[in-house]
């Protein structure tokens, strides 16, 4: 691994308090898999190298997400409201059933990852990535756009002293 995605990525598993462990003589079809209680992510060592930067975020992004906090749907504020009119809660309770389905805890974990790989991943890494998950470009790009919301909702709070 590259020594700088390297130290970022030891940095960031230390603050979580999580160890990885690179093994070898894997099936070809197993990435890693994180084990919450001895926290510690295990991660195919025969993969190359922009697959163990995205592998090792998804894994902490579950530890981030989901085994030191609550789980919490992604969903705006007005689906998770309780309604008095039947046909509110029948369509609100029908798309928190979508959102759960497509929207849930894997999802979650790669929109992280994705989120996170520019920092810790180099470029190649980036176009290596996506040359072989065609399919996580599109979350990719929505991953960019939510970084661009919170940093203009960043800014608008500093600007007007909220
Ligand atoms: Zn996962």
């Amino acid at each position: 691994m590259n020594k700088r995605s390297a130290t970022i990525l030891r940095s960031l598993a230390e603050h979580i308090r999580v160890k990885i462990k690179y093994i070898g003589g894997m099936p070809d079809g197993f990435f890693g898999f994180a084990d919450p209680r001895s926290r510690t992510i295990v991660i195919n060592a025969n993969k190359p190298h922009d697959e163990h930067v995205f592998t090792i975020l998804h894994e902490l992004a579950h530890f981030v997400l989901h085994f030191d906090q609550p789980y919490r749907l992604f969903a705006p504020r007005w689906v998770e409201r309780s309604y008095k009119s039947t046909f509110m809660v029948e369509n609100t309770y029908k798309l928190k059933r979508t959102l759960r389905r497509r929207f849930g805890r894997e999802w979650q974990a790669d929109l992280w990852a994705l989120s996170a790989f520019p920092i810790v991943g180099t470029r190649n890494d980036l176009e290596a990535f996506f040359d072989r998950h065609p399919d996580k470009i599109a979350p990719f790009f929505l991953a960019v756009v939510f970084q661009v919301k919170a940093r203009i909702g960043k800014f608008i709070r500093k600007s007007i002293h909220m």
